[in-house]
């Protein structure tokens, strides 16, 4: 049945050369995609005494971070808190070296877990889904993956990342370069060497404020190209020392807490006051303690710095002054403070001395706004005044975020609607792990749920397990066939978006909003109701029979029948963002 289907649907020789291949092989689900959330949607999968496949469309496990290897690399979260918390043996054996792992140590750490849980026997490598086709009178999944391979599934997930489908510009010429031209989110596995090198970075996201000053100490010369001026805090990386280590260890579970309810996953809760209820001399203190400090969490200092663009200007003028003040060349200073968005409504970076590199010989900016590249040439970049002469150019362009990676392969759902077209006008989900129309397939840490607003490792871990939590619910009741209801995302985008009216992301263009790729819908994706609101309201869908979920016994097309309440619409009025920054998403005063 579902090989018909199959071939009724899709290009013949696309199947003609899977059918000759191999045989479709049956497993109960296949996660898409072997990086963090992958792999941590096998574990809780597993526990649930699932048959489940991973496939992953490059060699190795890691998703982002085996292709990210850029110089500088490293997580702006902190170690403890950017790892797993399902095993508490792995907690309290593994040494993180650093506040702030390099993406060379969190990758041993995957492979750890990859091997300590025995997972690479279900993973299988270079093996790129292109296409999953739901069978809608069987209730399952038909995938086909790039190495001929085809799977029957009962449930789909994809944890295909929301930063893992890199973006480069078109740059008139850009074959012509004689140099070496290098993605910062595919960087080459064997070394790169820049001594002696003449180099660009094009892009000054925290991919380019990360590799800046490490390439400008390895190169002869270093050519900035920014288009636009990000705020950044500094990173306080520091080595972990065995005390702090045991200290961590002893109350990690203390800890993990504190990030689960938490606004961010990142343990820190909001300051109480308005950044306008304090003095200017009180607001100094503040400030200058967190900049220090807190990396990332330098924005909950006061609860209102994102609600607010008075409070927020406070912040904003803060960080410009300390930007300013390590910047020796004063025309420097001009074009490398930001001050054309709120702080923090595009995605800041946590920086290790990216201004300070500029005040070095062998480094130059050049502000693509005033002097736009007009062509790459032969040997380097041509804008509007100058010819750059350079031997490697790096693009730091970012990436077509949250549904880049969703929207590459084919994936049709009821009646051969594909999810290109059910998300033409922009991503709608339910909860964000779930679209109607699309049964037994769920998405992890998808557009609609807090994903890049939030230390994505404590989502990784909430949706996995609330994903096989729902599973054995659908086992124990009898249930074939789940399916978000179409109130339901509805209602959910409405939340999604009026919620995000209360802050100030709206008012910036950024991958927030689908501003960074041209003709991408302009529509806002993460959950800005904050980690700790969602998480309860993750549980309150659950503990309500899965509202805003049907479940069938059978499925639709073969005459199922709702075992659930089905229609029922998460109860998700808006309510201020402020009570949402200490968690009260559902309504519940703390
Ligand atoms: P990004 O933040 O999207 O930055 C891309 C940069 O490229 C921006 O400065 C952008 O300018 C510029 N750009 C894009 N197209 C351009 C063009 N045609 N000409 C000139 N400039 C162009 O990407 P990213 O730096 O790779 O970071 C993406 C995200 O990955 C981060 O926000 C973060 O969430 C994550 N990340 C995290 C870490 C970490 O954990 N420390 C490290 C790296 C990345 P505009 O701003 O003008 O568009």
């Amino acid at each position: 049945m579902i090989i018909v289907q199959l071939i009724g649907k899709v290009q013949p020789e696309f199947w003609a050369r899977a059918l000759n291949s191999m045989a479709i092989k049956e497993v109960d689900v296949i996660v898409v995609g072997a990086g963090f959330g992958g792999l941590r949607a096998l574990h809780a999968l597993r526990q649930q005494g699932k048959k489940v496949q991973v496939i992953e469309a490059s060699e190795d496990v890691g998703g982002v971070w085996h292709h990210n290897g850029y110089p500088g690399a490293r997580c702006d979260v902190e170690s403890y808190d950017y790892s797993y918390s399902f095993s508490p043996e792995l907690e309290q054996q593994w040494v993180w070296s650093e506040r702030y792992a390099t993406q060379p140590e969190i990758l041993r750490y995957i492979r750890h877990v990859v091997e300590r849980f025995d997972m690479r026997k279900d993973i299988r490598f270079n093996c790129r889904m292109e296409r999953a086709q739901y069978d809608a009178q069987g209730g399952r999944w038909a995938v086909a993956c790039s190495d001929g391979s085809l799977w029957s599934a009962h449930y789909l997930v994809l944890a295909v990342g929301q930063l893992s489908s890199p973006k480069t510009p078109s740059l008139p010429g850009q074959d012509k370069f004689g140099g070496q031209i290098i993605h910062s989110a595919l960087w080459p596995k064997e070394p790169v060497s820049f001594a002696g090198k003449r180099v660009a970075i094009i892009g000054t996201g925290s991919s380019g404020m990360q590799m800046t000053p490490v390439i400008a100490r390895q190169a002869a010369h270093l050519t900035v190209f920014q288009r636009t001026p990000n705020y950044s805090v500094p990173a306080a990386n520091a080595p972990v020392s065995p005390e702090e280590d045991r200290q961590v260890k002893a109350n990690y579970r203390q800890r993990r807490e504190q990030a689960w309810n938490s606004p961010t996953g990142l343990g820190f809760l909001p300051g109480k006051k308005s950044a306008l209820e304090a003095s200017p001399q009180e607001r100094a203190e503040v400030y200058e303690a967190a900049w220090s400090r807190l990396g990332y969490g330098f924005a909950l200092t006061y609860f209102d710095i994102l609600l607010n663009k008075e409070a927020n200007d406070t912040a904003a003028e803060f960080i410009r002054q300390k930007i300013a003040s390590v910047i020796e060349k004063p025309q420097l200073r001009e074009k490398l403070v930001p001050r054309d968005h709120a702080f923090a409504a595009r995605r800041p970076s946590v920086d290790d001395g990216y201004f300070q590199a500029f005040n070095r010989d062998n480094v130059q900016l050049v502000d693509v706004r005033e002097t736009p590249i007009v062509e790459l040439t032969a040997s380097g970049i041509r804008t509007q005044t100058e010819e750059h002469h350079l031997d490697t150019i790096i693009f730091a362009t970012g990436f077509d975020a949250f549904t880049g990676s969703l929207l590459k392969p084919e994936i049709i759902g009821r009646e051969g609607l594909t999810l290109k077209q059910k998300w033409a006008a922009g991503p709608v989900t339910h909860l964000g792990v779930g679209t109607a129309g699309f049964p037994n397939l769920f998405v992890l840490v998808g557009p609609g749920s807090p994903s890049l607003l939030s230390n994505v490792m404590v989502s990784i871990e909430e949706q996995s397990d609330w994903f096989a939590q729902m599973i054995h619910f659908m086992d124990l009741h009898g249930v074939r066939e789940v399916e978000v209801t179409q109130a339901a995302e509805q209602a959910w985008v409405a939340h999604v978006n009026a919620r995000a009216q209360e802050t100030l992301y709206l008012t910036a263009d950024s991958y927030y909003n689908g501003a960074e790729v041209a003709g991408k819908p302009r529509v806002f994706m993460p959950y800005t109701g904050g980690v700790r609101g969602y998480r309860r309201l993750l549980r309150k869908c659950a503990d309500h029979g899965y509202e805003g979920f049907a479940m069938r016994d059978q499925p639709l097309d073969s005459g199922g029948q709702i075992l659930n309440s089905g229609a029922g619409v998460a109860d998700v009025a808006p309510r201020d963002f402020a009570a949402v920054l200490v968690g009260d998403a559902d309504g519940v005063q703390r």
